[in-house]
């Protein structure tokens, strides 16, 4: 019988002690932060990205009231009205770019306007939660009728400034970056820009976040689905070299890309934290044939994973301002849920707060067992791990199912032959926050 990780982690605290979770997940932290995500502001916060009319790209960078200049502008004073209130706690970037393309006739400015919290102890590693600001209509290319995007991308970029303001009360190991990127509809050019930043700052990237549409209920079919949200992950990474896929052909880790392993945590997280609202693992890099700025990180080599609502609404995303045949079209702040918002924005605070007072995951884990009963695995100590969760399940099997606590950085698993099953292993603080988990494929070190 198959038995998710959440359940198995029940049945090894019941029976045996080995298995339990030590040190245990401290929810009472991660509650708190949660906690810290108002509804109000939220709300809010979607109105005044609508009073923009549009956020189109292509629109006006000048004026003070409508288009994409003001948008950017209100996004930035929004981040220094937050570190004002944390005694300077943000740091504001606004990297540029000029691009042009198929969907950019004429060369545009794309500004991403980012608030770096600094880590404490950490301050080079880096979580990363972000959503686009620009929105369109039916025409792609129409940069002057109303384009509301509430929803998309409205409902991640309120995300983005209410976990800041949630997030900016706690102190934290690791730097945690709130992103407002642009010019996603007209070929993910803030997300571009946004790999290149993290490049040239050198930032050790442990996750992006990245929110698209988490904000709808209604599905197109009148359904409602208000307790589910859907984490999109490639299961291979993009920047796989030759070596790794000649590796991973030979032993596996086909759903094991960093990624995968960082939409897994969040899922953990969620159920620990936030009992009713339910994650839905789609073993997809984003929506069938669709795209969003996690897969610029992606392509970057950073893990890097995609939050969606469970029931999209397709009336409500890319369309023009009407009422036809009944049907109202249009991404306006009515489609917008406010509390299924609050817990969307719930997930990325938790999952970012806990990452981010947690220790680096082990860089890479070396495993080896071949022609014999026992695994073995090792890895680089993490700086400021107390310990390390070494995960395992059946190779056919979805999520981790089993852990077991050591906190030295190896561990000779006896009975447990390498072939029969996958292993990682996330390391853990003392107070025990949890790292991604990393999938151990590389060979023993000689
Ligand atoms: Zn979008």
């Amino acid at each position: 019988m198959k038995v998710p990780f959440r359940l198995a982690l029940l049945a090894a605290l019941a029976s045996s002690p080995a298995l339990a979770l030590d040190p245990p997940l401290p929810l009472a932290p991660l509650k708190e932060v949660a906690g810290l995500v108002k509804s109000d502001q939220l709300k809010a916060d979607i109105e005044k990205l609508v009073s923009f009319g549009t956020r189109h790209t292509l629109s006006t960078p000048a004026d003070a009231k409508r288009g994409i200049g003001a948008a950017r502008a209100w996004a930035k004073s929004e981040f220094e009205a937050i570190g004002a209130a944390c005694g300077g706690c943000l740091t504001l970037m606004t990297p540029t770019d000029t691009v042009s393309g198929n969907r950019i006739p004429q060369p545009v400015e794309i500004v991403n306007v980012l608030a770096v919290q600094k880590g404490a102890t950490d301050p080079n590693r880096v979580v990363i939660i972000s959503g686009h600001i620009d929105s369109r209509v039916s025409d792609v290319m129409d940069a002057e009728h109303d384009a509301p995007g509430a929803n998309d991308d409205g409902s991640g970029t309120a995300a983005v400034i209410e976990a800041a303001r949630a997030l900016s009360h706690r102190k934290f190991a690791a730097t945690i970056v709130y992103a407002v990127l642009t010019g996603e509809e007209q070929g993910l050019y803030g997300g571009k820009l946004l790999a290149k930043t993290a490049k040239q700052q050198g930032w050790q990237v442990e996750a992006q976040l990245n929110n698209d549409i988490i904000g709808n209920v209604e599905g197109l079919n009148g359904k409602i689905d208000r307790d589910h949200f859907r984490l999109f992950s490639e299961g291979i990474k993009a920047s796989e070299t030759e070596a790794e896929a000649k590796r991973r052909r030979l032993v596996g880790g086909e759903i094991d890309s960093p990624s995968r392993n960082l939409a897994r945590l969040v899922a953990e997280l969620t159920d620990a934290v936030l009992p009713g609202m339910h994650p839905k693992m789609i073993y997809r890099a984003d929506r069938f044939g669709r795209g969003g700025d996690q897969a610029p990180l992606q392509e970057a080599g950073y893990p890097a994973i995609r939050l969606t609502e469970a029931a999209e609404n397709y009336h409500r995303q890319h369309q023009d301002i009407r009422t036809e045949n009944g049907i109202a079209y249009g991404d306006v702040a009515s489609g917008v849920d406010i509390a299924y918002l609050t817990l969307m924005t719930k997930v990325n605070v938790v999952a970012l707060a806990d990452m981010a007072w947690a220790p680096a995951p082990p860089p890479e884990v070396r495993i080896d067992g071949a022609l014999s009963d026992d695994t073995a695995l090792s890895w680089d100590a993490s700086p400021g791990a107390s310990g390390y969760w070494v995960r395992w399940r059946e190779t056919d099997e979805a999520a981790w199912q089993r852990q077991k606590f050591t906190a030295e950085p190896q561990i000779v698993m006896k009975d447990w032959v390498v072939d029969d099953w996958a292993f990682g292993v996330a390391s853990v603080s003392a107070q025990g926050f949890v790292s991604p988990t990393v999938f151990a494929a590389a060979p023993p070190a000689k």
